[in-house]
């Protein structure tokens, strides 16, 4: 008998497919526009020019010893600067518990971790949709799911009615997944009158906000504005929790940089939750990666290279609304009679176009345009070179 013959191989990932397909495709035309990382105007992966040079004055300097349970010190000071505020209270009190997590997915994964671990019975609500893995993320952690409205067909935008009714009918006391910045996969964020709303309503409710931050910076291409909506439930005294991811907004996908951090009453609490957080780490990994926190701190905490990097990261976010903007106008000089209005209201790295699955078909059998079934495109794929080519295909199967 075999150990692992019962083992039946995974369900593929659908992004992953699409970048399968593309790079099966011998055609010169091809497009990829399913991709969830940053491109230049020529399609190619970047590396931010100060990454470039934190990496020249890291190398040959730093030890190659383990970073604390709790990950690099430095590295976690500096991203609740970004987040909670340069001047945070919160941070002077040391109400918040922080630590070094696996990029993005790794904080999301260690807060419901300890969300299962010290409130077994809670439950998370996600929004419709969400990036996908979030479902599996609360799922492996096992904890309960529930969803609230979010997407608005019809209008391509924010379905706001839907979402504050879900806040309100949710029992009081819920944890709700936030998406802080440029939602994936819609591209469609509350406006900060709505968050202002929303907050006052999670008061009211007694929710627990927790925010996935994997786009600060790169949404509108200012930080401190991508940090809007979570500085309005700070300034109204809710207790959060944020995920923080460098993979986008510094290109650091691969270096797996990101940090946990919630909110806590008062500091003897902070410690406490910090070191319980640390206790969930350490069966799984022990102790973060060194190279990408080295990096991110050095970059941070020089106001050189931290200024080099806004630059950058607005060079990224610039390029983007650019795209959009041209995606736009292509479609209506080519006299499409649709709306493509929230092409330029949406924002971050995806644009939900609202094609159908069977539009999203015939523009990779018949345009070699490769993206995933639900209409999204990655706007980080779209160059100056391709939009007009783009957009005459999406023209001619939405016609
Ligand atoms: N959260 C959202 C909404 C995302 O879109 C992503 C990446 O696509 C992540 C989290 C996590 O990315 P990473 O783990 O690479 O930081």
């Amino acid at each position: 008998a075999s150990w692992f013959g019962h083992v039946e191989p995974a369900a593929k990932d659908p992004i992953l497919g699409v970048t399968e397909a593309f790079l099966a495709d011998p055609s010169p035309d091809k497009v990829n526009v399913g991709v969830g990382a940053y491109r230049d105007d020529n399609g190619r992966p970047v590396v931010l020019e100060c990454v470039r040079e934190a990496e020249r004055r890291v190398a040959g300097n730093a030890n190659m010893e383990y970073l604390p349970m709790g990950g690099s010190v430095k590295m976690i000071e500096e991203s609740l600067k970004l987040s909670y505020g340069e001047d945070s209270e919160f941070i002077r009190d040391k109400r918040i518990a922080a630590v070094q997590a696996l990029s993005g997915t790794g904080a999301c994964r260690l807060f419901a971790d300890f969300q299962k671990r010290f409130l077994p019975d809670s439950q998370i609500y996600i929004p419709t949709p969400t990036w996908a893995n979030h479902h599996n993320i609360w799922r492996d952690a096992r904890v309960p799911q529930r969803t609230f409205s979010y997407y608005h067909p019809e209008s391509r935008g924010l379905d706001f009615a839907g979402l504050m009714d879900d806040v309100k009918n949710a029992p009081d006391g819920s944890f709700f997944l936030l998406h802080a910045c440029a939602h994936n996969p819609t591209g469609v964020d509350p406006s900060e009158e709505q968050w202002r709303e929303i907050s006052f309503q999670f008061k009211a409710k007694k929710h627990f906000p927790f925010f996935d931050m994997a786009y600060q910076g790169f949404a509108s291409g200012d930080p401190e504005r991508d940090a809007k909506a979570i500085r309005i439930f700070l300034e109204d005294g809710h207790q959060i929790g944020c995920a923080q991811s460098y993979a986008k907004n510094m290109g650091l996908y691969g270096q797996r940089a990101g940090c946990l951090s919630i909110l806590c009453d008062d500091e003897m609490q902070a410690v406490a939750v910090k070191s319980q957080l640390q206790q969930i780490a350490r069966p799984m990994y022990s102790n973060p990666p060194l190279h990408g926190a080295l990096i991110v701190s050095t970059i941070l905490s020089d106001p050189e290279l931290k200024n080099l990097w806004l630059k950058e990261v607005k060079g990224m976010a610039d390029r983007i609304i650019g795209m959009r903007k041209a995606l736009k106008e292509n479609l209506e000089r080519l006299g499409s009679p649709l709306s493509w209005e929230h092409i330029t209201n949406q924002i971050g790295m995806f644009c939900y176009s609202g094609m159908t699955p069977e539009q999203v078909d015939r523009l990779t059998s018949e345009f070699h345009i490769y993206m995933t079934r639900n209409g999204r495109i990655s706007m980080a794929g779209v160059t100056t070179g391709n939009v007009a080519y783009l957009a005459n295909a999406i023209h001619e199967v939405t016609k």
